[in-house]
């Protein structure tokens, strides 16, 4: 349930019915905009009567949410979420780009892309230090190794982080060590791993898992946020169907559905859309054409002898011109790249 009041109501009136509603049993979640200050209920709002809250002069109306995501739903937020992640941001006008290499491999390989991808305009760099991988036998990552070789990239390059977090018995020295804790497909329904993120304020940006509906993408944010931390980011990764020649399908759809039923911020993933180097320039356009808030694209200096998803990663000089062609899609939609 959303209480909407009036614009002008003095603070103290809107603490008053606050106050009332947490003693009915609700946690009573705050946004104020502009012109409208919202009062979005958790947990059981049977005692709460609607006929009562609606005779108080200082209420505009109520709104039934009928979604079970209630942080994440945009009636409890109407304006766009723009989450900071140092100096940069992921969400608004701006688009965020990530970009680098599916793993972390030595330090000349992610320096060496790091600067490639700065210099073309990417805003955040990637690195998989911890990798899912389906067979036990493939590469693991690098692992802690992985992590201060980033760190190292970022020192170089002043690019914020992005990686994959697996575990949470490493919260706290992701929480030290990245800008952005990345929770992939596979444990996009780690519910211990969600919560445990959620009581941090790291900026979360979490993957749709590869069966996963929309709303269930939803409640996995609505898992974080539930604990406290709002600083979340979605990401469409592409999904199983019935169609081989890509190893996912992109739901391009998805991106103008979520902005609809959300605030949160969402990006793409064309390359594990993908899984093939050349169709991540068009999936990239077409993401930024339904309104992306931003990319994540694998850049690789030696795609061919990648540790991880050669197949599906660019080189720096391709990113660079995916990069310009981006420039003239973006300016169509209003937003800055
Ligand atoms: C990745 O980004 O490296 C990754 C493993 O992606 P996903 O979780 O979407 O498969
Ligand atoms: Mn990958």
């Amino acid at each position: 349930m959303v209480i909407v009041i009036k614009a002008k109501t003095p603070q103290e009136e809107i603490e008053k019915i606050k106050r009332k509603m947490e003693k009915l049993g609700c946690e009573v979640h705050e946004t104020i905009g502009e012109n409208r200050h919202i009062l979005g209920l958790v947990g059981d709002t049977s005692k709460i009567d609607p006929d009562l809250i609606q005779a108080n002069r200082n209420v505009e109306r109520l709104i039934y949410v009928q979604e079970p995501y209630k942080k994440v739903n945009r009636s409890f937020h109407p304006k766009d979420s723009i989450i900071t992640v140092n100096n940069k941001s992921i969400g608004g006008n701006k688009l965020a780009v990530i970009a680098g290499p599916c793993s972390i491999e030595s330090e000349e390989q992610i320096v060496t892309i790091a600067e490639q991808v700065k210099r073309s305009g990417a805003t955040f760099l990637r690195g998989g230090a911890f990798k899912p991988r389906t067979s036990p036998y493939s590469f693991q990552g690098l692992k802690e190794d992985g992590l201060e070789l980033l760190k190292l990239a970022r020192e170089k390059t002043g690019l914020p982080i992005v990686t994959e977090l697996m575990s949470p018995n490493y919260v706290e020295k992701f929480v030290e060590d990245v800008d952005v804790i990345q929770i992939g497909a596979r444990n996009m329904q780690n519910f211990d791993l969600l919560k445990e993120v959620g009581k941090t304020n790291k900026p979360i940006l979490i993957k749709r898992g590869m069966s996963a509906t929309i709303e269930e993408l939803l409640m996995a944010a609505e898992y974080v946020m539930s604990e406290g931390n709002e600083n979340v980011i979605l990401c469409e990764r592409g999904i199983r169907t019935f169609e081989k020649y890509t190893r996912n399908t992109l739901d391009l759809s998805a991106i103008p559905v979520i902005k609809k039923m959300s605030h949160l911020p969402v990006i793409v993933d064309p390359s594990h859309a993908a899984g093939l180097w050349w169709l991540v320039e068009p999936l990239a356009k077409a993401a930024v054409a339904v309104g992306a808030d931003g990319l994540m694209i694998e850049v690789h200096n030696d795609p061919a002898n990648a540790m991880c998803d050669g197949q599906q990663s660019i080189t720096p000089e391709r990113f660079d011109s995916l990069m310009n062609s981006l420039k003239e899609i973006a300016k169509i939609e209003n937003r800055d790249l």
